[in-house]
């Protein structure tokens, strides 16, 4: 075989194992399939979801909204196996989740870091209860320390921090087990408003150039609007998918915050309040 001829066999073979950028973005992340979730209780029966179908590509930003009590952290819980899933099927990659070995980062409303432990502490805390000791881990920790700018905070407590960079730092702490999907449930509601622009600015952008597959629950439609690709609506309790709205927005700078000057910003704003409000 000819130089040209083996250069021309290798390419071949790492084009077919390694698929292209824009292929990546077609393969089905995570995929829900008649998802229903009732609990139970001594008294009752509350029949949190019903029937939920829908897909989430590898790379992109799903959102979903709906009224409170309709079953959305329900729904992050399930996908977390937090909850055992008793109707239907949640696949990540194609696997279904009680199989899968997939990693999944879930950040909650309140950051729930723990106040007797350091920033550093408390985000390698996932690195050492899942006993993983590999320095690249560590130097991935203290480069998105560097990033966002929590460098210097590395020995403060939580309680010296304010409330983004607390935020931060729960991030930081989930994505230092490089999960393949992060769950993110109202992780903005806890801070004020101003400092919630910022740091869903911050965050969406981070989460965007890292090209990972999240899915955000949220109760602010704007949020909703300038950070996903698409919009899932959920009906009142229990939840059914309503409808899933894809945002395109035309704005020069891609961020959460440029997003909410994009001209079709209102119309989605005022077509998402109809189905919620419907
Ligand atoms: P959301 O996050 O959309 O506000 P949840 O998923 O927290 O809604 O809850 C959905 C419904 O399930 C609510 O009506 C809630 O009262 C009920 N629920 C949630 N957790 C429990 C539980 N542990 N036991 C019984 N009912 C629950
Ligand atoms: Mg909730």
């Amino acid at each position: 075989m000819s130089r040209n001829n083996i250069t021309f066999f290798l390419s071949s073979i790492i084009y077919t194992i390694i698929p292209k950028k824009g292929d990546m973005r077609m393969t089905t992340a995570l995929s829900l399939e008649q998802v229903s979730y009732s609990y139970h209780t001594m008294k009752q029966e509350t029949t949190a979801l019903s029937s939920i179908t829908f897909d989430v590509l590898s790379g992109e930003f799903v959102a979903v909204v709906g009224p409170s009590g309709c079953g959305k952290s329900t729904m992050l819980h399930l996908i977390a196996k937090l909850l055992p899933l008793s109707g239907g099927t949640i696949k990540i990659n194609g696997v279904p989740i009680e199989e899968s070995t997939d990693h999944i980062g879930y950040m909650l409303q309140k950051d729930q870091l723990l106040p007797w432990r350091t920033i550093y502490e408390n985000v390698t805390l996932g690195l050492k209860i899942q006993n993983i000791k590999d320095p690249e881990a560590f130097d991935k920790v203290d480069r998105l320390l560097e990033l966002y700018g929590l460098k210097d905070f590395k020995n403060s407590y939580p309680s010296q921090l304010s409330g983004g960079m607390r935020q931060r730092a729960a991030l930081i702490r989930t994505l230092a087990l490089s999960p393949d999907i992060l769950l993110l449930d109202e992780p903005f509601s806890a801070l004020d408003y101003q400092t919630r622009l910022r740091v869903s600015d911050d965050i969406g952008t981070i989460i965007k150039e890292k090209k990972k597959t999240a899915l955000l629950v949220t109760h602010d439609l704007s949020e909703a609007i300038s950070m996903a690709d698409r919009v899932i609506v959920l009906s009142k309790r229990p939840g059914t998918v309503k409808t899933i709205v894809p945002i395109h927005l035309t704005c020069e700078k891609k961020t959460p915050q440029a997003a909410r000057n994009a001209v079709e910003f209102k119309d989605y704003f005022n077509q998402l309040w109809r189905e919620i409000n419907d």
